[in-house]
């Protein structure tokens, strides 16, 4: 028997037009199922020739923004108002945004630093690994929705990173600018070996990504930013007709300068003083935390290093030493 490309097989044809829903099927042998398959839904509309864009939610589990915007898309899409093809996968770890985790409960590997997966893998690699081979060939731009998890929240922004490929990144920056998210970041990431991000840009393709919001939940704010981000994508594509709408106004802003980030190196009770989204002055105090062991110790204060925005934070109300703790913006 030939060794195939993936283990993984998709229920969907790719080049079919019209509209479809099916499934990736994952082999997933175990105890209480010894034939059994992980199903990952997937959804994709063809109409003819044109671009074609992936939209991927669920990238990590707990970040809920895409998965809801893309199954209402995937549900409204009508093949007669698209030229090209729109590939979506709600819940990229579907394990895991089953579970409201950031990572498989299955395997425990965070799919943001699985790519470009692994053909004989656990489940989340071979999700990857389909995804790298065998549907970013076909894309042209890559939307991959993000936010802040259980454990992050975020002033909610469109993202894409600083690119040495000067024209990919003039395409990337323009449909950025097109998402029309209320800010656009140019991101610096702490570690982006083995991101979605990476195997994309790597491919010399348009990757976009956003931070909507977080603490495992939605709003009707951060989904509406997805909603209309994803139209309007679609839209600059040429897949859909343009919208009657302007693009909105969005404050361009960048994280990759010095300062931006601050790591917490304490553990403790966590207070933040500033709110998100404010504007903050270096030296201005960011958070302050207190010792649970020895609370008639004074908190540790935490200041901005740099001006700009606080565009994100940490979360839960208890913090560790290692923890992100918070992020500040510039306009760029
Ligand atoms: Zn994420």
């Amino acid at each position: 028997m030939a060794t195939l490309v993936s283990k993984v097989q998709a229920t969907v044809d790719f080049e079919k037009n019209g509209k479809q829903f099916g499934y990736l099927d994952v082999p997933h042998s175990r105890d209480d199922s010894g034939w059994g398959t992980l199903r990952v839904p997937i959804a994709v509309v063809k109409n003819g020739s044109g671009p074609t864009i992936l939209f991927t939610g669920g990238n990590h589990g707990d970040e809920y923004e895409g998965q809801v915007a893309l199954v209402k898309l995937a549900r409204a899409l009508d093949p007669k108002d698209v030229a090209g093809r729109v590939i979506m996968i709600p819940f990229l770890n579907y394990p895991a945004a089953r579970a409201s985790r950031r990572t498989s409960p299955i395997d425990a590997v965070n799919m943001n630093r699985a790519f470009p997966g692994e053909r004989r893998g656990t489940v989340s690699q071979l999700i990857a690994h389909y995804v790298s081979t065998l549907i970013l060939p076909l894309c042209d731009l890559v939307m991959d929705f993000h936010a802040g998890g259980r454990t992050m929240t975020y002033q909610p922004f469109a993202c894409i990173h600083r690119l040495e490929d000067r024209p990919l990144f003039d395409r990337t920056k323009a449909a950025l600018l097109a998402l029309g998210a209320p800010i656009s970041l140019v991101l610096q990431e702490l570690d982006a070996e083995g991101m979605l991000d990476t195997q994309v840009e790597s491919m010399g393709k348009v990757f976009v990504s956003a931070e909507l919001g977080g603490a495992g939940t939605t709003t009707p704010t951060t989904v509406g930013i997805a909603d209309r981000g994803c139209r309007r994508l679609l839209a600059h594509l040429g897949i859909t007709r343009p919208t009657a709408e302007n693009t909105p106004p969005t404050r361009f802003m960048d994280t990759s300068g010095p300062g931006c980030y601050t790591i917490s190196n304490h553990g403790g009770l966590f207070e933040m003083l500033a709110e998100l989204g404010a504007t903050v002055k270096a030296g201005d105090p960011l958070a302050q935390i207190h010792s649970m062991e020895r609370p008639e110790e004074a908190p540790i204060v935490y200041r901005a290093a740099r001006d700009g925005m606080l565009i994100g934070r940490h979360h839960p109300a208890v913090i560790q030493q290692g923890d992100f703790m918070a992020l500040v913006a510039y306009d760029a």
